[in-house]
């Protein structure tokens, strides 16, 4: 069918783009080398409108310094503290946006999470009502 076709199409996708430790396009967004709309900012994080929004809210989280946090399944007893001003940070952004009574944060690790840039990020979604399970 056309729906194991477009299945077929994503795992293919995903898995040809894996973690490979090197740059991304979030090291020029954070450089501003490639300008973004900015939503919160400190010297730790960096939370951005992303580029192909899939809810009316649709903002990136990232650490600045991405210290081998490719993606979240290489978190290390170090990490602890940017992981969780990460969190504090999307609650920062769901507050200036306007939905703290309902929004979702998710991380895509890895390829059968169809994540596609490897430097971590948060995605927080909102101004919809969200559907269970995601796809
Ligand atoms: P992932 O698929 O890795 O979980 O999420 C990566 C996200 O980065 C995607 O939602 C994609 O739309 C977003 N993205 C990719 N390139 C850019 C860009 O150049 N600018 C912005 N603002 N977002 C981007």
């Amino acid at each position: 069918t056309s729906s194991t076709n477009d299945e077929e199409a994503t795992a293919r996708a995903a898995a040809a783009n894996a973690d490979n430790g090197g740059p991304t396009i979030f090291d020029k967004i954070i450089s501003k080398e490639i300008p973004s709309t900015i939503v919160y900012e400190d010297e730790r994080v960096l939370a951005f409108r992303d580029i192909n929004p899939q809810a009316p809210v649709h903002v990136l989280v990232i650490p600045k310094f991405r210290d081998g946090l490719t993606q979240l399944s290489k978190a290390e007893t170090r990490h602890s503290e940017i992981l969780g001003h990460l969190f504090y940070a999307a609650k920062i952004v769901a507050e200036k946006e306007g939905i703290l009574d309902g929004f979702r944060v998710v991380i895509n690790n890895g390829p059968a999470a169809c994540q596609s840039v490897y430097h971590l990020h948060l995605h927080v979604l909102g101004g919809r009502q969200m559907k269970w399970p995601p796809g």
